[in-house]
């Protein structure tokens, strides 16, 4: 006979002062368990004296777990007064006869596991949790069960149910924090992130709205070279530079706040990625006190950073935009930042410029220019020119104009088709930040190794010696170039000894790793060149240490070289320490006969300049070629 458990009276169950004891009556084959539930008062059992199966019942009975043996189909034999609490409500027609139909709606899969389950005994779930959804219908609270099941023979299992809500929504909020937290702080740094910037920004604007006289300001930062780290260094380097740019940040912006960064203040320092740092400052009015703290963000950053036992330094371009009262968004604000940042970078870097409206424009215009650039590179629209280097110490004292050209420098150019020919300064550093130099180098080498192949076929001995080509930094950070240029040099036929690449002071006299690259190259058996010598920082004195064959004396010295005792002094020690180092010279930009004999006088091997000619189309150096063999 099947019990019916239809009225079965929670609360009396769970009521401490009523006994119960739980009794399986078993079925006469029919399949189905019984229980009785029977009241007593507690410690008054029956003949005076506690049976142990009894007392056993009671402790069962009264365990703060829902127990129940149930039958491989679910069907429930014994079931204590905590199961019936905890399952009733999950009941669709009141009645508990089946664990599986009970649990049916939430988690389904139970009876399919238990049939699954192919060992003799054992644990066939452990600790699963089940989830009812609060509903607002009957008033029900979200509740969380954790329920066990236990093979315990061939046609009995066990199962426990608890009732673990209070523990799941802990969990809970404890996890909601850790998101929170970690969705609003920077991982490497643990400075606030984008989204805390933004909403900072935000805030500062709210605040602005209601108290139009709140001027606040946004100093957006950006590494200068930062990949060099990473690329020298390896990338856990450069998390640690990063560490160590938001500590520096903390001390300058907030230097009472610990590891705070800002947060529930004035001011907020925090990191947008990659290389890039923001500090908003709601509490410097005054355009000076503004630019105070920029400037000592910009000395504290460039001071050196100790990282893997080796000392590196970096500088930073920052934009700042004071946001007097307006009607911006956040992300507006930091838009123009970092347009103001771009600028900072564009004139040198290691400075800070403040954002002007017309600055939107130029931006603009160099998001067209790389739009451009990318689409160029696709559509062939570049051409490489040839200016010649000529030799001016066999020319003999009177004659400027050399009889022969020692070499050419292949020049880039791009046939802009709205914009004409343009020159490369007006892309070549773009191509290095958008990241289009790797194509546009590779092809200006490849061009130019095949020209110079060609011409020496057609020219024969007239045809220029040597080949120089520009070297931009991003090209040599590009792991696959040494391997690159060796494969162009075979494909083209190029003499290695006759290649001469340029690169610039700055580059060659960078860390290890860049000399490591340039010694590689050399290996190929090309020579180098240092461009634009006497412009950038590393001096006279530390010429031995760079893997140089060639030194181009920067036209800024040639053109003063007639007029200025100072500039001619520089040029001959140039030239003096250069042959002491077995290294040839040549002065670029040289313009005139006076600027040539000077140059000439202060024994510079070789010249290059208008004076000798433009760069040229290639088939123009050639009639060139042939004039000035006369
Ligand atoms: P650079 O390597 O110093 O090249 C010499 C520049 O000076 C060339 O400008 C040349 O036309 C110019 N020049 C030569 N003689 C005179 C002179 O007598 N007077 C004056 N005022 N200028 C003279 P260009 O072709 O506009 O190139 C400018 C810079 O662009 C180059 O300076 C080089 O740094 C870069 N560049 C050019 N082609 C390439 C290239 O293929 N790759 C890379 N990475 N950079 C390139
Ligand atoms: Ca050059
Ligand atoms: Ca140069």
């Amino acid at each position: 006979m099947a019990p019916t458990r239809k009225g079965f009276d929670c609360a009396a169950l769970e009521d401490p002062a009523v006994h119960l004891s739980l009794v399986s009556t078993n079925d006469q084959g029919g399949g189905s368990a019984a229980v009785t539930v029977t009241e007593q008062t507690p410690g008054s059992t029956a003949g005076g004296q506690l049976d142990p199966n009894e007392a056993l019942m009671q402790f069962l009975y009264r365990a703060p777990i829902g127990l129940l043996q149930i039958q491989a189909d679910g069907v429930i034999e014994m079931i204590n007064p905590m199961s019936a609490r905890l399952l009733m409500p999950l009941s669709s027609n009141g009645s508990l006869d089946n664990l599986f139909d009970v649990l049916g709606t939430v988690a389904p899969q139970l009876r399919q596991m238990v049939l699954a389950f192919n060992e003799a005994s054992g644990s066939i779930c452990d600790a699963m949790r089940v989830e009812t959804p609060a509903s607002g219908d009957d008033n029900r609270p979200l509740q969380v069960l954790s329920v066990s099941l236990l093979k315990l023979d061939e046609s009995r299992l066990m199962a426990m149910v608890n009732d673990v809500t209070s523990e799941a929504l802990r969990e809970q909020s404890v996890l909601n924090a850790r998101l929170g937290e970690a969705a609003r702080l920077d991982k490497v740094t643990r400075m606030p992130n984008r989204t805390s910037l933004r909403e900072f920004v935000e805030r500062a604007i709210e605040r602005q709205g209601e108290d139009p006289s709140r001027q606040f300001s946004v100093l957006f930062m950006n590494c200068d070279r930062f990949r060099q780290i990473n690329d020298s260094l390896g990338h856990a380097a450069g998390d640690q530079v990063l560490a160590q740019i938001a500590r520096r940040l903390q001390t300058i912006v907030h230097p009472s706040d610990g590891e705070d960064f800002g947060r529930g203040s004035e001011r907020m320092a925090g990191r947008l990625g990659s290389d890039e740092f923001v500090v908003v400052l709601c509490d410097a009015n005054s355009e000076s006190g503004v630019c105070a703290v920029a400037q000592n963000i910009l000395d504290a950053l460039s001071l050196p950073y100790r990282v893997q036992d080796r000392e590196s330094r970096l500088s930073v371009s920052m934009g700042i935009v004071l946001v007097a009262a307006s009607n911006q968004d956040a992300d507006t604000v930091l838009q123009e930042a970092s347009i103001a940042m771009v600028e900072a970078k564009r004139s040198g870097g290691a400075r800070f410029v403040r954002f002007e409206p017309s600055m939107h424009e130029r931006a603009a215009r160099r998001g067209e220019l790389e739009n451009d650039l990318h689409r160029a590179i696709v559509e062939r629209q570049f051409f490489v020119v040839y200016q010649p280097v000529v030799a001016l110490q066999q020319a003999g004292d009177e004659a400027c104009r050399p009889p022969y050209s020692a070499g050419v420098e292949a020049l880039v150019r791009w046939h802009h088709p709205v914009r004409g020919v343009v020159p490369p300064v007006e892309f070549v550093g773009v191509a290095e930040e958008c990241g289009a130099i790797g194509a546009l180098g590779e092809f200006v080498l490849s061009t130019a190794c095949h020209q110079f192949v060609a011409w020496q076929t057609e020219l024969g001995r007239t045809a220029p010696r040597l080949l120089a080509v520009n070297l931009s930094r991003a090209q040599l950070n590009d792991d696959g170039f040494v391997a690159m240029v060796s494969r162009l040099l075979k494909q083209s036929g190029m003499p290695p000894r006759q290649l001469q690449l340029e690169v610039t002071e700055s580059l060659a006299a960078q860390d290890e790793s860049v000399r490591a690259k340039l010694r590689e190259l050399k290996a190929l058996g090309i020579t180098l060149a240092l461009d634009d010598f006497g412009t950038g920082y590393s001096s006279l004195s530390s010429l031995h240490q760079l893997p140089v064959d060639t030194v181009k004396i920067d036209r800024s010295f040639v053109c003063e070289a007639v007029t200025s005792p100072h500039h001619r002094v520089l040029i001959e020690a140039t030239v003096r320490v250069a042959a002491s180092l077995s290294m040839g010279t040549v002065a670029e930009g040289v313009e005139t006969d006076a600027q040539a004999n000077v140059v000439r006088s202060l024994g510079c091997e070789k010249g290059q300049g208008y004076l000798f000619s433009k760069p040229l189309r290639a088939e123009d150096l050639a009639a060139w070629l042939s004039n000035s063999d006369q």
